[in-house]
């Protein structure tokens, strides 16, 4: 057997308070969890699935998905005892051209930011206390930005 390989990592056995939903797409990974560093939260619990809040709204997503999903995102919350969310769609996501290609990128986006406030509402009706932040991500030439969204009423 060979020697087992020794992350430089170091393991915290602390649950981070903040979970971070979002799409599997890796070019957005790290970028992601810089912008969580940037908002405090030096290490997150993530829950990725292609078009991540997209499957918190189970009117607009397959349904069975979108439950087991949202399962997993209640059981990170309540075990875990989240007190932050972030919540990020991205621009070009693949999961959205699969599903809304037809409809243009303009609607793509519209129905981006309605998955969004979907599932802030849910997770905040469930959760009171939750600190729910919402982002639209833009590739920018070599950057990334992460652009706040106000949210919904
Ligand atoms: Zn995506």
């Amino acid at each position: 057997m060979s020697a087992p390989y020794v992350s430089r990592v170091p393991f915290e056995s602390v649950h981070p308070k903040t979970l971070a939903v979002y799409c599997s797409d890796g070019r957005f990974t790290e970028a992601v969890e810089d912008l969580a560093r940037h908002l405090g939260h030096p290490r997150i619990d993530t829950l990725t699935l292609p078009g991540g809040p997209a499957l918190l709204n189970r009117w607009a997503s397959d349904y069975l998905e979108s439950e087991g999903f949202t399962k997993a995102a209640r059981f990170l919350i309540e075990s875990h005892h989240i007190e932050d969310v972030l919540l990020l769609a991205h621009a070009g996501c693949g999961y959205y051209h699969a599903k809304h290609s037809a409809l243009g990128p303009d609607i793509a986006v519209e129905q981006q930011l309605k998955d969004l406030h979907f599932g802030a509402k849910e997770l905040q009706t469930a959760y009171p206390h939750l600190r729910i932040h919402l982002y639209y991500v833009r590739p920018h030439g070599k950057t990334i930005e992460f652009e706040p969204i106000l949210r919904e009423g």
